[in-house]
């Protein structure tokens, strides 16, 4: 993946929360609580893929992500945040309507996100729709590598692309009609419609590698091999595929994210329309029965 020649994104931000903050409240599966929906990446915690295995899990990962310098991913993640403001002007555009800036904000450890709370990175990375922020601790990065079995920097943009992919929805209206949808419905039904909802950003993701690979946007140049490593990424942290690994079955009524094929499907689809109408992952209407 060639990214080196682009643009770095002004939208970005860095700041971290040191101490507890309001982080009683995040007890595993207890983010409904607050009423505040964050967007994350995965269906599990990745502070528990450590769990339930043996010998030295406590172990930290505290070297820099990738094996780059720390600054390196900084620039990586701020050129590729611009790739997705460059490619969604341009579509926004040609909607008729004007692509809202979403900001990034990096962060270590923990964060108190305006609009979501105190969470710390064990959430991994995520969009909080009522500040329009997507928040990512860059050692999620090794994280991919280490506990996802989804190196390359290919992955990485793809992580940065799906939370791009929830703000996109935030500005079409989806996120909204999920949260009023939410009111009335049971855990299971719920987590139904999380899971169109995650593979449509998902399918956003692969909209922006589309015209990467098309155009070039901010001189970001995708090939071949780095699909591959995008669909891996998406094949690594399927719903069934996580649970398989770290909880030893599979559950499909707590899926919030999509088993590993419907991930990979849906970011193929995007990569190869690039057309934002085909993204339909809510066909059944679902969103309109409540
Ligand atoms: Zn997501």
């Amino acid at each position: 993946m060639q990214w080196r020649g682009g643009n770095e994104s002004n939208d970005v931000e860095e700041g971290s929360s040191r101490g507890g903050g309001r982080g009683m409240l995040f007890g595993g599966g207890a983010l409904g609580l607050i009423g505040v929906v964050i967007y994350l990446f995965t269906g599990i915690n990745p502070s528990q893929l450590f769990n339930g295995g043996s010998g030295n899990n406590s172990q930290q990962i505290n070297t820099v992500p990738g094996g780059g310098t720390e600054s390196e991913n900084k620039k990586f993640a701020r050129v590729i945040f611009q790739g997705t403001t460059v490619v969604w002007d341009s579509l926004f555009r040609t909607m008729g309507q004007t692509y809202t800036h979403p900001v990034l904000h990096l962060y270590t450890d923990a964060v108190d996100a305006e609009g979501c709370g105190y969470t710390t990175s064990a959430t991994g990375p995520f969009y909080c729709p009522a500040d329009q922020k997507v928040y990512l601790d860059l050692s999620f990065f090794d994280e991919l590598e280490q506990k996802f079995s989804a190196p390359g920097e290919a992955a990485w943009a793809y992580v940065i692309a799906h939370e791009v992919g929830h703000h996109i929805q935030n500005l079409l209206g989806v996120s909204a009609k999920m949260d009023q949808a939410r009111q009335s419905m049971s855990e299971t039904a719920y987590n139904k419609l999380s899971v169109k909802l995650e593979l449509q950003a998902d399918f956003y993701a692969g909209v922006w590698a589309h015209y990467e690979n098309l155009s070039h946007h901010n001189n970001i140049v995708i090939e071949r091999a780095d699909i591959d490593s995008a669909l891996n990424a998406a094949h690594q942290i399927g719903d069934d595929r996580l649970q398989q690994k770290y909880q030893g079955r599979v559950s499909p009524d707590s899926f919030t994210h999509g088993t590993s094929a419907q991930r990979m499907y849906w970011f193929r689809k995007g990569y190869d329309t690039g057309d934002i109408r085909q993204g339909d992952t809510f066909a059944n209407n679902e969103l309109d029965d409540q």
